[in-house]
């Protein structure tokens, strides 16, 4: 296969002044535009040196020029590397020395930070992007429009290097193919049907797997397009709805949504597909959507070194709490994690995956590479098992298994217990020290009503739900739990800020 560009644009609209992009402002971004500007980009990067196989770091607002300057980097065989702009300076120059990117495109508002941290560094060069088309390498690119020669990129040339979400850790760079994001769009746009005629509403951050590749990419494989904004607002995705076909979000966007009393079946009257993905989505959530607005939400499992893996179906049954079956050409096992050996249907194992999706590797993480497969598998760190239709459910990463006097306790099924519950907003659940025990359950509670703090009611809600030694121990009551910038609890911060309940 050609390069990603190559593969997109080949798909592109033939009438090329057909809409790729809505901005805040109304404006439309072509697919005419898309051709030119990225072109504009390609040639500010090779203007400022970057060749092919050099790293571009870019730490900048969402925006249609960041989308842009993506494409850029493909049509220049760079590797694209994006960066949360929630991250900090220190944070930052992990990430800065770690990926000795050519070229650092840094928000033009923290330019000066930019520049004095690269410069501590070594030889990376600082150019700015900001969120309305301003910045120094925005300049560059407009001064450039118009054709350029997308460089030929083999299969397995690096496209990107994306940082995951770092819920359990470190953040490791996934170093992902042009041939790993070629696959995965065109099997999106068969599997969830998209085609021209789509409108997506694109509320997703695009320094992530979720927004960038999966929104942008199957967006531009079928040549559909998209609104492009800022941030999610659940009222401002209500207004739109009668402008879009599709919404793909994580299970916070539905909590929200669930919330406006604006979402009714004549709200999405228009809409003809809901994903949801990146987190878990309580069947609870799934339930009262699809009771509000006739929609049974698809929800999808992927991560940031595989891109997307299942998908529950576009015609078939979408059942709540799976994540569906793997998707045509990917390959899951679930394996005894200690042995490797494969198990039978239905019992809960280590989620192992492959297929043309899977990354290379971990950037300059030798030993974590060498860890993350097995007989040419990945071994994903998620627990869960395959039903004889084919079904995957996730019961939660193994980092996350509670073992408590023996047992295996797996969260996610306390959550939904839990969730289940007229009183309970949201869950967490998880396993901290207990003298007797090994591990304690303890379950982190968003109440329905501010106010509500009965911990006793709750567990003896569970009582006819959940075997005794599921049951949780200890009750917390919250506000919010911590999400990271993807919508997922960190259960790292749960776990130390409820380490010594049971001490
Ligand atoms: P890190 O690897 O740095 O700890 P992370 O795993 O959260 O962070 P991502 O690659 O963004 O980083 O997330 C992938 C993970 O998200 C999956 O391994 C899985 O645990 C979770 N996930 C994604 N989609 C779903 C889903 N539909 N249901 C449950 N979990 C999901
Ligand atoms: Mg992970």
């Amino acid at each position: 296969m050609p390069n990603l560009y190559d593969t997109l644009i080949d798909r592109a609209p033939v009438d090329r002044t057909r809409p790729f992009a809505t901005l805040p402002d109304d404006a439309i971004v072509t697919y005419a535009d898309v051709e030119a500007r990225s072109a504009g980009y390609a040639h500010a990067l090779v203007g400022c040196g970057v060749t092919p196989g050099d790293r571009v770091a870019v730490q900048a607002p969402k925006s249609i020029d960041m989308l842009l300057l993506y494409l850029g980097c493909l049509r220049a065989g760079a590797v694209f590397l994006p960066l949360n702009p929630a991250y900090t300076a220190g944070e930052l120059e992990y990430f800065l020395r770690d990926a000795e990117p050519v070229l650092f495109v840094a928000d033009a508002a923290r330019r000066d930070g930019a520049e004095a941290l690269a410069a501590s560094i070594g030889a990376i060069r600082v150019e700015t992007l900001d969120d309305r088309g301003g910045g120094t390498l925005a300049v560059m690119a407009v001064a450039s429009l118009g054709d350029f020669d997308t460089v030929a990129c083999p299969d397995d040339a690096l496209a990107a290097i994306l940082y995951t979400s770092g819920t359990t850790g470190r953040s490791k760079g996934a170093m992902l193919s042009h041939g790993n994001l070629a696959s995965n769009a065109l099997t999106l746009v068969d599997y969830w049907r998209f085609s021209e005629a789509d409108v997506l509403l694109h509320a997703l951050p695009i320094f992530h797997t979720h927004g960038l590749f999966v929104a942008t990419n199957v967006t531009l494989a079928a040549g559909a397009s998209m609104i492009l904004l800022p941030r999610f607002d659940p009222a401002e995705i209500l207004a739109l709805m009668p402008r879009a076909t599709v919404l793909m979000g994580v299970p916070t966007f539905y909590i929200r949504l669930l919330g406006e009393t604006g979402l009714t079946r004549a709200a999405v009257a228009g809409m003809r597909l809901f994903i949801s993905g990146s987190a878990p989505l309580s069947a609870d959530i799934h339930r009262e959507f699809r009771e509000r607005t006739g929609h049974a939400i698809l929800e999808r499992y992927g991560m940031t070194e595989t891109n997307m893996n299942t998908s529950n179906p576009y015609d078939g049954d979408r059942i709540a709490g799976t994540v569906g079956p793997p998707l045509p050409g990917v390959s899951i096992r679930i394996v005894d994690e200690a042995t490797g050996a494969e198990l039978p249907t239905g019992a809960v194992g280590g989620i192992e995956i492959a297929g043309p999706n899977v990354f290379g590797g971990y950037w300059r993480m030798a030993d974590k590479t060498a860890e993350a497969f097995r007989d040419g598998y990945f071994v994903s760190g998620d627990l869960g098992s395959i039903d004889a239709a084919g079904y995957v459910s996730i019961v939660g990463r193994a980092k996350d298994l509670i073992i408590a006097g023996g047992y295996n306790i797996y969260p996610a099924e306390i959550e939904a217990a839990l969730d289940e519950l007229s009183k309970v907003h949201e869950s967490a659940v998880i396993g901290v020290p207990h003298p007797d025990m090994g591990e304690g359950v303890v379950a982190v509670v968003v109440p329905r009503e501010p106010g509500f703090a009965d911990g006793t009611a709750l567990i003896a809600a569970l009582a006819d739900r959940l075997a005794r030694f599921k049951q949780p121990r200890h009750v917390a009551f919250v506000d919010a739990l911590p999400k990271n910038a993807m919508g997922k609890v960190q259960k790292t911060l749960l776990r130390d800020a409820y380490r010594d309940v049971f001490a």
